[in-house]
Formats: C-alpha cells, structure tokens, sequence
C-alpha cells in the first residue's frame, strides 16, 4: 500500500466515500486529511473516526492565519488531544507565494504551532512557499529534534535539502515531482535518504501528470510514488515498503490497525 501523508479531504468536491475508495482501489493507505482552519480540523478529526485508514492532521494554514488569535491556538489543541487519530499539527509555515496573511502573522502562528507540536509529542506539518531561508531559521528556533518535521510538497534546492536532512526532517514530494520541467526536483528525489523519504498529494491541489490541472485525488499519489521509483532506480514494491515505514514511524501510526 502506498500511504498518502498529505491530502485535504474536506476540499475535494467528489463524495468523500467515493474518492476513499477509490484509494483503496488503487493501493494507497492510509490517508493523512490536514485541516486549514478550525472547521477544517473538525472535518479532519470526523473523517479520521469515520473512515478506517484515515488520520488527521490540524493546524492553520499560514494564508488563514490573518484573523488567527491565542484562543484559537487553545481550540486547536483541544481538537488535537480529542482524538488519537489527530496525528500531526499542521500545516503550518510561511507563504511569500501569496499575500493573503501579513509575514509576521504567519511566523506567530508557525511558532504556535511547533510549540503546540513539542508539547504534544506529534509530528509537525511544514507548508513553505517561496519562504526558505526564514521557515528553516524559524524551526530552528523551535524545534530541537524532539518531534518529527515534515516539509510538504518540498520545494528547495540541493542545499536546503541538505540543511533539511541534516536536522532529521522528513522530505515529502508531491504532484510537481512528475512536471515535466522539474528534473530539479527528480533529482533531489533521487537523493534523499530512504528513511527521510514520503509522498502526498496535496489534495485536491497538484495533480501529478498526466491530470495535471485537473482536480487531484489520493489515489493518484501512485504516480508521484511511481515517478520515486523511477529516478531511484529501485522497484515499485519495495518503494512501497519504505514509505509505509516512514509513514508510520513520522507520524506514530500502527498500521496494523488501518
Ligand atoms: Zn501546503
Ligand atoms: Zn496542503
């Protein structure tokens, strides 16, 4: 099974039912549903009991971050104690790509959210958009290796990957891994340590190739994990075995449980 560690769930139009077992079709679970705002965490966490294979995620996405306030921050962390299901905090992190929420608002909430993530024990849910250089001073201010990082739909070059890997975190490549023009990215892919390594699709952004464009599913992280195989020289199945691995040891999922 090919897990998808990064989708949003309540997002995607198509019957959730439907698109769950569409996944389950094309070999992928367990699916990790990330909510975006407060009600998205709630959707995230009833998905995440509903559904077998479904795990939740809760954070604040830095473009929703602009109205964000302390008390929400006690909401989040309230929904996130209220289940074992919630297994990461996030996403959080810094967007220069869209000028929805002001710098400053987003790295509070950032800062928010890494601590909310230490206090917990849970893996931290990293989105960075045009904004290297200051997410990685940032977690370095707060996070000291005591909780999983995950860099979603990572977007650097060679040495932030480099500076990623050599502070533990997790690498998870998505839909733009298989663009045409992004040998950048396929070779960055092709390095990165077996143990460091996962997939998502961002649902429903990102659609991998050839339904780039189109609205993304979970099932389609076959393709970006097929696209892993390819430039990694290694084949499919065992792929398969490490990014289940990664999964559950980034996130502390049994998957024995579903
Ligand atoms: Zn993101
Ligand atoms: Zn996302």
């Amino acid at each position: 099974m090919i897990p998808d560690s990064h989708a949003h769930l309540d997002l995607i139009e198509e019957d959730v039912r439907d698109v769950l077992s569409a996944a389950a079709s094309a070999g992928v679970s367990p699916v990790i549903t990330v909510g975006i705002t407060i009600d998205s965490c709630l959707e995230a966490v009833r998905a995440a009991s509903e559904y077998p294979g479904v795990f939740a995620a809760v954070g604040i996405h830095p473009n929703d971050t602009a109205g964000a306030t302390p008390e929400m921050f006690d909401r989040l962390e309230d929904i996130a104690r209220s289940s074992e299901r919630v297994v990461a905090i996030g996403e959080t992190g810094l967007d220069y790509y869209r000028d929805r929420s002001p710098a400053d608002r987003q790295e509070w909430a950032l800062r928010r959210h890494a601590r909310l993530a230490g206090a917990l024990g849970r893996a931290l849910i990293v989105h960075d958009r045009q904004a290297h250089g200051d997410v990685m001073d940032v977690l370095a201010e707060e996070c000291a290796g005591d909780f999983p990082v995950i860099m979603h739909c990572f977007s650097g070059d060679e040495s932030l990957l480099s500076e990623c890997l050599s502070r533990g975190y997790y690498i998870s490549f998505a839909g733009p891994v298989t663009f045409k023009k992004n040998e950048e990215a396929r070779g960055l892919a092709a390095i990165v340590p077996p143990d460091r390594l996962l997939v998502e699709t961002d649902s429903p952004f990102l659609s991998p190739e050839p339904f780039r464009g189109k609205p993304n599913t979970p099932a389609r992280v076959r393709l970006v994990a097929e696209t892993l195989a390819r430039v990694r020289g290694v084949p499919l199945e065992e792929l398969e075995c490490v990014l289940a691995e990664n999964t559950a040891r980034a996130f502390g999922i049994d998957l024995t449980e579903g």
